[in-house]
């Protein structure tokens, strides 16, 4: 077993110790049928359903509202042979006996402020079963998926469907992370270049399309490689509030009609970091559904993760700003510091430690310390060059690029000295391979960054990582949200929710939630 598992399982020994026993945890499912609960009961097992059959468009145009007494009283009624969603599906709909308990199940949750998790096989329905209910009760929620295939029939299929049949009309948005909107300071910068760059379109056709594209999607937009790149930013590139352009930012507009819209597109990364960041990129909901749950917990550790990548440092030192305000002794004293650091991390595990992809970095790294300390002097020069103009002198580009530049000094230099310290009781620090290789560049996204090193000590990342996000899923989670519905085709082990609860589910402070689990093969 290498080091790094053994700190691994060390810790998680400690804390398992500390913890009560399991069945000290007071929980109180409600099955489906409504019979008293029992502790960690198996789930519900039910008849299987068959595969979501297509909307029919044609068939969608004429679909008659549904009766006030599906909106307000059972919801299984909406998916009844004769329902609002047999009109919309036409022929090819089979009324599925999961589906309609699921749906209602929610509908249950949603009514009395509870959670849920719901084991549903793959073609369930289960987007329907969430979706209907969330839209039929007015509710204003978030909805999460893991992967871009979910996300586009969400957002591309199943929405655009419910308001055939909706009992009112309803508001959605669909939210990404920063990167994947064009950046209007970028495409400004661009549109003064003679050339575009990679195979593309020319300028004047980028900003055609952009006019018929109002999203600014990228994926909408089929930019990819070095295009995508050249006009997108990371967390550091972005100028944020200070923004000269932030009026017309993609970006920024998508994040508006969030705020406005009832039901909320996203991803399981972008829903972990606004939990990190307390709400900053999209006010918090009280409802939230979590489809593919299986992996959210992963999200959430990557988004509570330290990460120091080699390239990060140059790219820092390689900024314009940075190169026009700090000395170049300084920034050559830290590239130096950095390569020293990545040197001693390649070579702290053993030869067997290093042909894996994981090795336990050491407690303590005097040299990351050193790294840090001349970060922060950068940092100090920034603000000595040009310190901070407090309110009209934001909306100027320059004085952003520099307050930016400042606040990425500081971000970079407190993560470095974080890694410099003792592994804290509840963290386990790293080194690993980095794969795919690292594209570099502000907020270790992308850019040049030069590596004046040998090509291996490029691949290694540092990272530092809590050994169990279950405190911070019950303050920012399970305790901060009215009804949190998670959903997938794999909750359960051996037919129980054991595993899961082990996880997460035991630190649902409501003390009350519903399981159910169904399987998927035809009815
Ligand atoms: S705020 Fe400005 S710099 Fe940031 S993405 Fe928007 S346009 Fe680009």
């Amino acid at each position: 077993m290498s080091d790094f598992l053994e700190q691994l399982t060390r810790r998680l020994r400690r804390k398992q110790a500390e913890e009560p026993a399991r069945g000290a945890v007071e929980s109180s499912e409600v099955d489906i049928a409504g019979a008293p609960p029992s502790p960690v009961a198996p789930p519900v097992r039910l008849p299987t359903p068959a595969p979501e059959p297509a909307v029919a468009p044609s068939l969608a145009a004429a679909v008659p509202r549904p009766q006030a007494r599906a909106e307000h009283g059972d919801i299984a009624l909406v998916f009844a042979p004769d329902g609002p969603v047999a009109h919309l599906l036409g022929d090819t709909y089979r009324p599925r006996q999961g589906q309609a308990l699921m749906a209602r199940l929610v509908k249950r949750a949603l009514d009395g402020g509870q959670h849920a998790f719901i084991e549903a096989g793959t073609g369930s329905g289960k987007s329907f079963a969430y979706l209907i209910p969330l839209i039929w009760t007015g509710s204003r929620a978030f909805v999460s998926t893991a992967n871009k295939t979910l996300q586009n029939q969400l957002w591309e299929k199943d929405i655009p469907a419910l308001r055939c049949i909706a009992p009112r009309p309803f508001t959605a948005a669909l939210l990404k992370g920063r990167g994947n909107y064009v950046c209007q300071v970028k495409l400004k910068e661009l549109s003064q270049q003679l050339t575009l760059p990679g195979l593309g379109p020319s300028i004047g056709d980028l900003v055609a399309r952009l006019e018929q594209t109002p999203s600014g999607d990228v994926e909408e937009l089929r930019l990819f490689g070095e295009l995508r790149d050249a006009l997108t930013v990371g967390q550091h590139d972005c100028l944020g509030r200070r923004c000269p352009m932030l009026s017309r930012c993609y970006y920024e507009l998508a994040r508006i009609q969030a705020e406005k819209a009832d039901i909320v597109v996203l991803n399981h990364a972008l829903l972990a970091f606004n939990m990190v960041l307390d709400g900053q990129i999209v006010e918090p909901r009280d409802v939230i559904v979590i489809d593919e749950a299986q992996d959210f917990v992963h999200y959430v550790v990557g988004a509570l993760r330290l990460r120091l990548e080699y390239d990060q440092v140059p790219a820092f030192v390689n900024d314009t700003v940075v190169m026009r305000n700090a000395d170049d002794k300084l920034r050559g004293r830290t590239m130096q510091a950095n390569h020293e650091l990545f040197t001693h991390l390649a070579q702290s595990g053993d030869q067997q430690q290093q042909n894996e992809h994981r090795w336990a970095s050491p407690d303590e790294l005097p040299l990351a310390g050193k790294l840090a300390g001349h970060v922060n002097s950068i940092c100090k020069q920034l603000m000595k060059r040009y310190p901070p103009v407090p309110g009209g002198g934001e909306r100027n580009e320059e004085n952003a690029r520099h307050q930016t530049a400042i606040e990425w000094a500081g971000q970079l230099a407190d993560a470095i000295l974080s890694l410099s310290r003792a592994v804290p009781e509840d963290k386990v620090r790293y080194c690993e391979k980095s794969s795919p290789p690292f594209r570099g560049g502000r907020g270790g996204r992308k850019g040049p960054g030069k590596r004046p090193g040998k090509k291996k000590e490029a691949h290694i990342v540092l990272c530092q990582e809590p050994v169990e996000v279950a405190d911070f899923l019950r303050e920012s989670l399970w305790g901060a949200t009215k009804t949190v519905v998670c959903t997938s085709a794999t909750l359960t082990v051996n037919q129980r929710f054991d595993y899961f609860d082990n996880g997460t589910l035991r630190w649902c402070v409501c003390g009350r939630y519903h399981l159910l689990s169904f399987q998927s093969a035809l009815a």
